[in-house]
């Protein structure tokens, strides 16, 4: 600003003399003719002679314009101005303003500007662009003097065009760095250990919510909003730095934002300058919000924890059947006719059941969360549901002695799901009432209509939930306490399941406990269904087991297990049958014994299942035989690749023998 004062007041000073030069004439043409070298005194001759050199060789625009009328016309242009006009010099005399081809606009600009300096007599300055990116800052002054017959005014106009231009580029960097900062939440700052006093800038205020100016004076401000749990080891870190003792520093720490809430940030900062002890004067570097993230890394390293957790608890869960399993084989081997064998037998079912059951619930939760589920939805009744999960359920509960209360309203009350499905919620939430609470404890279930909602409600009287676990219990894992023997046997996936099931049928299930000890409540709400659909086709119909004539099958499975009690099954049932454990043997065995059906694993070593098949269908005295698939996964894309793979039928592990019997009974009819 000083330098433009002085600028103005140096060219005003130099264009008034000028200007009045102007009015006898063009200095040149006027000291040859007019004065000649004898009509003025030398002093000012030789002064004149300076102020034109001066005047022509000066870079910045100057020249005296008159008001003439509505235009604006030059009187004198100086030769750095005649360039810019594009005339040569001294052809810019006499000319108005459109004839220099300045726009209408910018002679408006020039003409309020003119106006306003002869309305004030003194100097005005604005800025004039006659072309894109030339740019000048322009200072117009009103001339008086007895020779002029309008209005004249002296202009001065410096090119700013390099200046402006740069300032735009540099605000316009500056505005692409904001916002680079902003949207990595980032700020700077440049920080003055003697005089406290703090240059920063970024996305400090968006991160923490304060005025620009907050942190001045900036120790005292950031100490004050350091957690207090951070604030030692952050500034033990500074120090050090400080110190010497290392030029770089890093840290987390949270700050308390101007909601009073604490934010979790990390900076990297660097000592720049240091004092003739060599302690650190100024130092500099950039915060950046790192609170989601460290949410995200704190969410993960609990579902680590979770996760080993669950594997402990799994390895527990798997193990504990298989004890009561292995002293059942060994009982049975000693004596298999014996009570005690018998016994055994009726312990290990219930031991397997509950393996199968809790190896069912991981492959449910794993089959909806990579989406494999299908639903087998249908029009069914609520009394169905419910007929089907006390079939489950009430051994378990009649085995611990507890009494089960049943209250179903008397009318039809339809729903549209999968029968299953919904069997499994409701035996799912009976079971762990029975789980949860004392030997001999009253357990109800109640069903009930609310406009379009069906509501199944389980009430015990047993263990409660704490009001903080109300709803974690529904998510993965999540138990009130994990200490095995509260575990009950479980793994905490049962809720998760039944959650998601609910979900699929458009319903909610939540928890309600008055506290531990107090027992619990957990209600389903289901849509009632009210039209029947016209897709309904109701429940799948299993093949009833039925009696056949003898067939030839043929098991392939690497698991010689499997394949083997598969084997015994099927010839209990009076089949012959051969068991082959590897692909090629399988594909021998298949032209010599010519089976009426293989039961082909698809994971297999050497060839898969799929490829087994397509070499057994490529045989033409081949082409009759049943080809029934074995797989982990029951999903479509599986029973797809099957079907294409050529065969023709699907089952899903662990198989139930009877299944086997089932398909054959469908292709093999009994007679009579
Ligand atoms: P699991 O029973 O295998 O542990 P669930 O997902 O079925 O897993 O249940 C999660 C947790 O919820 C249980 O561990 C238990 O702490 C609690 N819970 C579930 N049902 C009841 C109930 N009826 N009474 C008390 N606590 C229950």
């Amino acid at each position: 600003m000083d330098d433009w004062r002085v600028l103005i007041t140096l060219y005003c000073g130099l264009l008034v003399p000028l200007a009045l030069l102007n009015a006898l004439g063009f200095l040149s043409r006027f000291k040859q003719r007019a004065l000649g070298p004898f009509g003025l005194p030398r002093r000012t001759q030789e002064a004149l002679g300076v102020l034109q050199t001066f005047y022509e060789h000066a870079p910045t625009l100057l020249g005296v314009v008159e008001l003439d009328g509505a235009e604006i016309r030059h009187v004198y242009d100086n030769p750095a101005a005649c360039r810019v006009l594009g005339v040569a010099d001294g052809r810019s005399a006499g000319k108005c303003e459109g004839e220099l081809g300045i726009s209408l606009e910018q002679t408006r600009v020039w003409r309020a500007h003119i106006d306003k300096s002869l309305a004030q007599s003194a100097p005005v300055r604005f800025e004039f662009s006659p072309r894109n990116e030339q740019f000048f800052a322009v200072t117009v002054c009103p001339v008086t003097h007895d020779g002029a017959l309008r209005p004249q005014f002296c202009y001065l106009a410096e090119d700013i065009s390099e200046w402006k231009n740069n300032a735009d580029r540099a605000r316009i960097d500056r505005e692409r760095l904001q916002v680079a900062l902003d949207a990595g939440r980032l700020g700077f700052w440049d920080c003055n250990e003697k005089t406290g006093q703090v240059i920063y800038g970024g996305a400090w205020s968006a991160m923490l919510g304060y005025p620009g100016d907050f942190f001045q004076p900036w120790i005292s401000v950031w100490q004050g909003i350091l957690h207090p749990d951070d604030k030692a080891r952050v500034l033990d870190i500074l120090q050090c730095a400080l110190d010497g003792k290392t030029e770089h520093y890093e840290a987390e720490y949270r700050l308390k934002t101007s909601v009073g809430e604490w934010l979790w940030v990390s900076v990297k900062g660097r000592v720049v300058e240091r004092d003739a002890d060599e302690h650190g004067v100024r130092h500099v570097g950039v915060i950046e919000d790192i609170h989601e993230r460290r949410q995200v890394r704190e969410q993960l390293a609990s579902a680590a924890r979770q996760k080993d957790e669950f594997l402990a608890t799994l390895a527990h869960e798997l193990r504990n059947p298989l004890a009561p399993i292995r002293t059942g084989l060994t009982i049975l081997k000693r004596d298999p006719t014996s009570e005690m064998a018998k016994q055994s037998r009726e312990m290990m079912e219930r031991q397997l059941l509950h393996l199968v059951r809790l190896i069912d619930d991981l492959l449910d939760i794993s089959r909806i969360s990579l989406g494999r589920l299908e639903l087998k939805k249908a029009r069914v009744t609520v009394k169905e549901v419910v007929d089907t999960a006390l079939e489950v359920s009430s051994p378990f509960i009649g085995a611990n002695h507890q009494t089960l209360v049943v209250e179903i309203p008397p009318e039809e009350i339809h729903l549209f799901g999968d029968l299953t499905r919904l069997a499994q919620v409701i035996s799912n939430l009976l079971n762990n009432s029975a789980k949860y609470s004392q030997a001999g404890a009253r357990i109800e279930l109640r069903v009930s209509r609310l406009g379009q909602t069906v509501l199944f409600q389980v009430i015990d009287t047993g263990l409660g939930i704490p009001s903080s676990m109300i709803e974690r219990i529904f998510d993965m894992f999540g138990q009130v306490d994990t200490t095995l023997d509260r575990a009950q046997g479980g793994l905490g996936i049962g809720l998760a399941l039944v959650r998601q099931l609910v979900e699929l049928h458009n319903g909610t299930v939540k928890a309600e406990s008055p506290g531990e000890g107090q027992g619990s409540t957990f209600t389903v709400a289901l849509p009632i269904e009210l039209e029947p659909p016209s897709l309904a086709t109701g429940t799948p119909k299993t093949i009833e087991p039925l009696l056949s004539m003898p067939r030839k099958i043929l098991i392939v499975d690497d698991n010689q297990d499997a394949a083997d009690s598969l084997a015994m099954y099927l010839r209990t049932e009076g089949h012959c049958v051969r068991v082959a454990y590897k692909p090629s043997v399988a594909l021998e065995m298949v032209s010599q014994f010519k089976p009426e059906m293989v039961v082909l694993d698809i994971g297999l070593p050497e060839m898969s299942g799929y490829e087994v098949a397509r070499a057994i269908r490529a045989e033409p005295a081949l082409s009759k035989v049943i080809l029934v698939a074995l797989t982990g996964w029951g999903g479509e894309k599986d029973k797809e690749n099957a079907k294409n793979a050529g065969f023709d039928a699907h089952l899903t592990k662990p198989v139930d023998p009877a299944a086997v019997q089932n398909i054959l009974s469908g292709y093999f009819p009994p007679v009579g």
